[in-house]
């Protein structure tokens, strides 16, 4: 295999150094360091962090490859820092069997670009009825360690309870999509102010936290792990805080998407943004902030989920919910989330603040850690494996829809300009993207 330098990179935002990658590994981390036959790439000045890790990416295949691919999806991955993605289940045939979670994880593999990790399917078909295979998929090629419904709800308390005794002898996660459906049928977006004003039928925020707090009870009950997609509310943030500090055993996720935008942008009509769950409030946007920034939500996952211009580019009521995430992910955080002082002064104002290694933590490691990844979310150190991305912390980037590796274009950005752009990304030590292009 090729050897590499990194000349000048900055890990985690320290002092340049050179990172020398050899047969997949990092070899060596010191300034001067150097191979013989290496490639030089010069990296200097820009961050080096471990490759990023989505725990929630919709990659469509098998069933709609209209919208996306496994191949389409990585590359997008790949361009947005990610080395690792973990693929929802809600595809077509349902990744519900050994059969469909092993030809995904197979699908990635070849396509090269990052590692794809199946989610399976909690309930056969996604129905809600019965448990899937969950110990079939667990034993299958692809190792399945997280099962998810999403896009649905585990609503049935009784199939919750055993879907958590039955991943917790091979230490597996639920992750569920906390939406009570009884509360939010017919639902178009957030309850309150603004779904009063356009008279759009609202999806509460009680849906959401009533769902969190009874399973955060079961997660205790059982002693199983459970994972909770895109929090959106501050009640959930409070239940959360709550269940954490009894020693419960849960994780959560927060959006970019929750992280930045809010209801008050469906005054436009544009269903681009129609999401679920729906975007919330001022409020709520401040509470999410905060709570990824104490550790209360652990976690960054984008819910990358791709829709046609036909599913998408209708009126608000029967457009399909969602919004592209991959390659927009790692710019929001930075313009939310970490301290200007570290991009020049390009972020937003506000309290809650992260440096590098705290995205590192919450976009890298802690992911990889929760999805059970090994060989991902470890900072690039001597023999560690180099999956890592280079970021350019003073480029601004103005998000458009003709650098969009997706087949889908339902990205809510465009024409925002955010700051910081992934110039590089390597997995398992070879380059998926270069100079800011992917290349494969
Ligand atoms: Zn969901």
């Amino acid at each position: 295999m090729s050897s590499f330098v990194l000349t000048g990179a900055r890990i985690l935002g320290a002092a340049k150094t050179d990172i020398v990658i050899t047969d997949g590994v990092v070899a060596e981390v010191a300034p001067g360091a150097s191979a013989p036959g290496a490639t030089r790439i010069d990296a200097d000045g820009l961050v080096a962090l471990p490759g990023l890790v989505d725990l929630h990416t919709h990659l469509r295949e098998p069933g709609r490859e209209d919208a996306e691919t496994v191949e389409s999806g990585s590359r997008a991955a790949a361009l947005g820092g990610y080395t690792a993605v973990c693929a929802m289940a809600n595809t077509d045939p349902v990744a519900d069997t050994a059969g469909v979670v092993e030809q995904v994880y197979r699908l990635g593999r070849d396509a090269g670009l990052a590692h794809v990790q199946p989610i399976g399917a909690v309930t056969v078909g996604l129905a809600g009825e019965r448990l899937a295979e969950l110990g079939a998929m667990a034993d299958s090629a692809a190792a399945v360690r997280i099962f998810s419904d999403d896009g649905h709800c585990v609503s049935d308390p009784r199939l919750m309870r055993r879907a958590l005794e039955y991943v917790k002898a091979f230490d597996g996660v639920i992750a569920q999509h906390a939406e009570e459906p009884r509360l939010t049928a017919g639902a178009q977006m957030h309850e309150g102010e603004w779904s009063a004003r356009l008279g759009l039928t609202g999806w509460p925020a009680v849906a959401e936290e009533a769902i969190i707090a009874r399973d955060v009870l079961l997660a205790e009950h059982v002693g199983a792990r459970l994972h909770i997609c895109h929090v959106s509310t501050a009640g959930s943030v409070e239940i959360l805080r709550w269940a954490k500090a009894r020693g419960i055993r849960v994780t959560a996720e927060v959006t970019p998407h929750h992280l930045l935008l809010t209801d008050a942008l469906a005054e436009s009509y544009d269903p681009v943004f129609k999401v679920n769950p729906p975007l919330r409030t001022d409020a709520d946007v401040a509470a999410l902030r905060a709570a990824l920034a104490d550790g209360v939500v652990d976690v960054v996952a984008t819910d990358h989920a791709p829709h046609t211009v036909e599913d998408k580019e209708c009126e608000w009521p029967y457009a399909r919910p969602g919004m592209l995430g991959l390659q927009t992910a790692l710019p929001v955080v930075l313009h939310t989330m970490l301290d200007p002082a570290l991009l020049d002064g390009g972020g937003e104002p506000g309290p809650a603040r992260l440096d590098w290694d705290g995205v590192a933590e919450r976009m890298s490691r802690r992911p990889a850690r929760i999805a059970g990844l090994a060989g991902h979310g470890r900072d690039p150190a001597p023999g560690v494996p180099a999956n890592l991305t280079l970021v350019d912390p003073a480029a601004r980037v103005t998000v458009d829809g003709g650098e969009i590796a997706s087949r889908s274009r339902n990205t809510p950005y465009a024409g925002r300009t955010l700051p910081g752009r992934v110039v590089a990304t390597f997995l398992a030590g070879a380059p998926t993207v270069l100079d800011g292009k992917a290349q494969r």
